[in-house]
């Protein structure tokens, strides 16, 4: 045991062969200050009483420190949480095209606002106008960073000082605080309610439209369910009524894939080119929901209306980087190909995936979980789960899936917490779910290919007492 007076000095502890090592790799100023901060903690303890740590032990915090330090905040998890498309875990997963292009765009200079064809400026907006009007039967697009971002640009720039009337049913809140009557208030726009929570009908619009109308509008009710004894106005009816008054009709689509789930057994989610062809004048949808791609907000509709919005000055401080663009791009291209969609874009592909193939999934895995947990008061079996697609998109429908579920033995729900930190605390961080006493981790999003990686760090879960 040393005593404080005997604390090795940092020079001492800097040429110490680990450390060394590791301030070879990440540097010298990293491991000085993981020292500094060790040896004040040290002290710190000790005036409480606390033991002074031998050398070995001291070497040994110095250098989880560094590692600590020199670890990237942003990392690779795996998402076994059962929700896809999970907003805390960055929403879709790009496909293989969209990273290449992705890292072209970051690596190189490229065609941003350049027409390569005839030397002149380009509009960077023109990365993907034509495919998403191709896709969406709309007459131009307009790219910003999210769809938030897109709801109130379309809202300052439309409907400044003027009303927007939108039905009671859809005054949504999106997690993270946007909502419809805030977005509303700081685009400088006026919501007039009509109808009520569960019905709305065409008559409540018509008497609302008056001179100070600016549209009508539709929020997609993305991420809940009204059901029971309710009325929503059709699309077609809504757009007839707006341009029976002059003014347009604007649908926020939420999610908005451009292509009819249906087909891999999934449920209809609203797509854009359904909207334009009931006849909305505009529309808005996120790039990282359902459409599987990086985080944009994305407006199409007539060329007038994305003439006004692209001239808005706002327009600029909400734009999209290149590096959004080239992978937005790469997504849309995938669309051009529907009979290979679901193999190449992550998100459908992991959304189609059927539960007979997770469930074998499963199988291979247990035998390694178990015996990982061989040491922990608890029971791991396969168990039918169901995953949700996530981003609010279709939130009353759940996919039938498969995963390795954790029972504690006993009533030891304590025991279930403890597992969570520790696969946490793993190299590549595996993200369960805890609810009625079991913690369960739905393999719908874990890749064949990740799988030996995913086992061979079970080993680092440790017993439950070290
Ligand atoms: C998700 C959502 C938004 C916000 O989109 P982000 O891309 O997350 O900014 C807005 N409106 C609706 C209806 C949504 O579902």
């Amino acid at each position: 045991m040393n005593k404080l007076s005997q604390l090795p000095a940092v020079d001492r502890l800097l040429a110490e062969a680990q450390v060394a090592d590791l301030a070879g790799r990440h540097g010298r100023a990293i491991a000085t200050r993981a020292i500094r901060d060790e040896l004040a903690a040290i002290r710190a303890a000790a005036k409480d009483g606390a033991p002074v740590p031998a050398t070995e032990a001291i070497v040994a915090a110095v250098c989880s420190r560094i590692e600590s330090l020199a670890r990237p905040k942003l990392r690779r998890v795996f998402n076994l949480t059962g929700t896809v498309l999970h907003t805390n875990l960055g929403r879709a997963p790009l496909p293989e095209e969209a990273v290449e292009a992705l890292v072209m765009a970051a690596r190189s200079p490229c065609a941003l606002e350049y027409d390569i064809d005839t030397g002149g400026r380009g509009d960077r907006d023109d990365v993907v106008n034509e495919l998403v009007c191709e896709l969406t039967g709309a007459e131009a697009a307009t790219v910003v960073n999210n769809n938030a971002a897109a709801v109130f640009l379309l809202l300052n720039t439309l409907a400044p000082r003027k009303e927007v009337i939108v039905s009671r049913g859809e005054l949504i809140e999106i997690g993270g605080a946007f909502r419809i009557p805030d977005i509303m208030k700081r685009a400088g726009a006026k919501l007039v309610e009509v109808g009520t929570t569960n019905r709305t009908h065409a008559k409540d619009f018509a008497e609302a439209l008056g001179p100070r109308t600016a549209m009508l509008m539709k929020v997609h009710t993305s991420n809940y369910a009204v059901q029971g004894f309710t009325k929503a106005v059709p699309e077609t009816e809504m757009a007839a009524l707006a341009h029976g008054h002059g003014v347009p009709f604007v649908v926020d689509l939420g999610s908005g894939t451009l292509t009819d789930l249906a087909q891999w057994g999934l449920p209809h989610e609203p797509t854009p080119q359904e909207a334009i062809a009931a006849g909305a004048d505009l529309v808005s949808f996120s790039g990282d929901k359902l459409l599987g791609g990086p985080q944009a907000g994305i407006l199409a509709g007539s060329k007038e209306l994305i003439g006004k919005i692209k001239k808005n000055p706002l327009k600029r401080a909400l734009r999209v980087g290149k590096i959004t663009l080239a992978a937005l791009e790469a997504v849309l291209r995938l669309y051009r190909d529907p009979d290979r969609l679901s193999e190449r874009l992550t998100t459908i592909r992991l959304l189609a995936r059927p539960e007979p193939d997770i469930r074998a999934q499963a199988e291979r895995l247990l035998p390694s979980l178990q015996a990982a947990l061989a040491g922990w008061p608890v029971t791991v079996a396969i168990e039918p789960l169901s995953s949700q697609i996530g981003s609010g998109s279709l939130p009353v429908d759940r996919l039938p899936s498969a995963g390795l579920v954790v029972r504690p033995q006993g009533k030891k729900a304590g025991i279930l917490h403890k597992l969570e930190e520790r696969l946490r605390g793993l190299p590549v961080p595996v993200i369960g779910h805890i609810a009625d006493d079991a913690l369960r981790l739905d393999l719908r999003c874990l890749d064949v290919q990740e799988e030996a990686e995913f086992t061979d760090q079970l080993s680092g879960l440790g017993q439950p007492k070290r």
